[in-house]
């Protein structure tokens, strides 16, 4: 190895996910890890995320008695992720170990200390396919006290629960507590949870925080280096092999040599608007809630050393609205709300275009495509006054005054009859009363013809249990009506560095560059084109990890 500064068995780029599983692993077996995170937060979006991971066959469904199986969960996939040759990071070899590795990766953690749960309710997003799974396969962490963390406290990135302990599944019950009894005691036992934590000392984070406030945590205490301000600027190649990487200590360059091997667990490009424009176009970089240090380099600089890219035009996309005074580092994600009864979505003809109540990178998709015959961006939310009364808004409580600072910024549109809403957004007022009485029609037969809302398990729980005829259908019948702009946002990009079943980074011709590994966001997604079900990046990002660590390990 040339002239190097300091070396490591293992290095990491980025602090995404799969890092500190994969520095943790190393750890196991006796070997020294260093993580180079360049902001100046440890956790990535991972850390601002819902923390969910789905994991099929793991041991919390076996707990609770819930029936999974690789088999099972390999006919889900099969049927749902093509294998096509554009989709070089979805290989049914990736799936097979994806399925396999993924609930070892999760015994590790807990191995390590790490307490996680399953959600008790999370269907997978196509349950009407073959080995899917209604009850769901998602993982999360346990509620985590900051002040585990120590002089580390302030360096976690703050998750978009950060307001309130709650797990995210609660979360989505909370929204409902105007008008149910499951939402008010929820309500109930967040309240006793904090005032319990204030009297304790305690300052309790959930979702994505929390998994990666716990994977810190061990990390620590394992001595993981972690070094944050260390941008990673270049890959050191040898002889073919990457051995190392360049990046800053202290302002100043250096040179970190690798052992085993290099990791790129660096995110995705969702904050990079020229790579935006050249792989995803029509997308804005301002409509991502994926965290600041999605900017893309190191998918390029693997690039400049030989890696195949694929899935480039895939994003993890989400309904976002853009309220013009939101006061938050994320923007309002809606898709829970345009899924609720007595809400639609219509492109700028007035007319649906899609299930509304369906996977949020699906919808994303759906926008997309249908601007492309008919302006779809942004889209229209539509609802009536029984869903201004009884759900959230724009990331706002049920009800709430924001109507007035809205209108006047022309952000939310208002009309008493559902002709002077439609003349509000330059709709043609017949086709927008067309589509509605159309709309309205299929909530009486409670069966959606055209989209098949309401199909699916997972567009029902969606929607709203409580609701009297159906938990995702209810007519837009009572003024004054409201619209809302909806834009085909994204919480990360799913293309990048293809890699293999070993999470090593290829050529385009297949071979393997020597040590270099990727996982994350900075990868070709194992699942293709579509979003099996919740958790789908945070999941492989960390299974990857785990399957890079194990590989790097033993292999030199
Ligand atoms: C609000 C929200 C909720 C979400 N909820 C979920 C969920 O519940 N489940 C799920 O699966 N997905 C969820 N997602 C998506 C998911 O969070 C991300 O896709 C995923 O966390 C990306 O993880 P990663 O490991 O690839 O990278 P990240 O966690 O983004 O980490 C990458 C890190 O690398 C650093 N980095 C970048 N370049 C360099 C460089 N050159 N040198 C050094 N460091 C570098 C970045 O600063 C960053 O810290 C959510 C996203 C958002 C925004």
């Amino acid at each position: 190895m040339g002239s190097m500064n300091e070396e490591f068995d293992f290095v990491v780029v980025g602090s995404g996910g799969g890092s500190m599983c994969a520095a943790l692993f190393m750890r196991s077996v006796g070997k020294a890890s260093v993580i180079l995170e360049k902001t100046e937060s440890v956790g990535g979006t991972t850390s601002m995320s819902g923390g969910v991971m789905w994991i099929p066959n793991n041991r919390f469904m076996a707990e609770s008695g819930i029936e999974d199986s690789i088999e099972k969960a390999m006919r889900y996939l099969d049927g749902l992720v093509e294998d096509c040759e554009d989709t070089p990071g979805a290989t049914r070899a990736r799936r097979a170990a994806y399925v396999s590795e993924a609930p070892r990766m999760i015994d590790f953690l807990v191995s390590q200390g790490i307490e996680l749960l399953r959600s008790p309710s999370w269907p997978d997003y196509y349950d009407e396919r073959p080995g899917s799974s209604v009850p769901g396969r998602t993982v999360v962490a346990r509620l985590f006290d900051l002040n585990e963390l120590g002089p580390w406290k302030s360096k976690l990135r703050r998750s978009f629960l950060h307001v309130a302990p709650l797990y995210s599944h609660e979360g989505i019950q909370l929204i409902t507590m105007k008008h149910s009894w499951t939402g008010r005691s929820v309500l109930l036992k967040l309240m006793a949870r904090m005032i319990a934590a204030k009297l304790t000392g305690k300052q309790l984070v959930a979702a994505g925080a929390a998994l990666q406030g716990r994977m810190l945590k061990a990390a620590v205490a394992a001595n993981i280096d972690i070094r944050l301000n260390s941008p990673v600027s270049q890959l050191i190649v040898e002889d073919g092999r990457v051995v190392g990487v360049r990046t800053k200590k202290d302002g100043k360059d250096w040179r970190i040599g690798a052992r085993l091997g290099v990791m790129i667990n660096a995110g995705g490009f969702a904050r990079n608007q020229k790579m935006r424009e050249r792989f995803i176009p029509g997308t804005n970089a301002q409509w991502s809630n994926a965290g600041p240090g999605d900017t893309g380099e190191m998918i390029e600089e693997a690039t400049r050393i030989g890696a195949a890219v694929a899935q480039m035009e895939e994003m993890v996309g989400q309904q976002m609205t853009l309220p013009p005074d939101n006061d938050s580092e994320f923007y309002p994600m809606i898709q829970m709300e345009i899924s609720k009864p007595h809400a639609i979505l219509v492109d700028q003809s007035g007319r649906r275009f899609m299930n509304e109540a369906g996977s949020y990178m699906a919808a994303a998709q759906n926008i997309l495509r249908r601007n492309l015959t008919f302006p779809a961006i942004p889209s229209w939310m539509i609802v009536d006054d029984q869903y201004f009364r009884r759900y959230m808004l724009s990331g706002t409580l049920p009800g709430a005054p924001r109507r007035k600072a809205w209108i006047k910024s022309g952000f939310l549109k208002a009309g008493n009859t559902l002709k002077d809403l439609a003349i509000a957004c330059q709709i043609g007022p017949e086709t927008l009363q067309g589509t509605v009485t159309r709309f309205n029609a299929f909530v009486e037969k409670g069966v959606d013809e055209d989209f098949h809302r309401g199909h699916r398990v997972y567009d029902k729980w969606l929607g709203d249990a409580t609701h009297k005829t159906h938990p995702t259908l209810g007519k837009l019948e009572k003024g004054p009506f409201y619209a809302v702009p909806v834009y085909p946002g994204d919480v990360g990009t799913y293309g990048g560095i293809v890699t293999d079943a070993h999470a090593r980074v290829l050529r385009e011709d297949g071979t393997v560059i020597s040590g270099l590994y990727a996982t994350g966001t900075s990868t070709a997604s194992v699942m293709g084109r579509v979003y099996p079900g919740a958790g789908c990046s945070v999941g492989p990002s960390f299974t990857w990890g785990y399957i890079a660590a194990k590989h790097a390990a033993v292999t030199r």
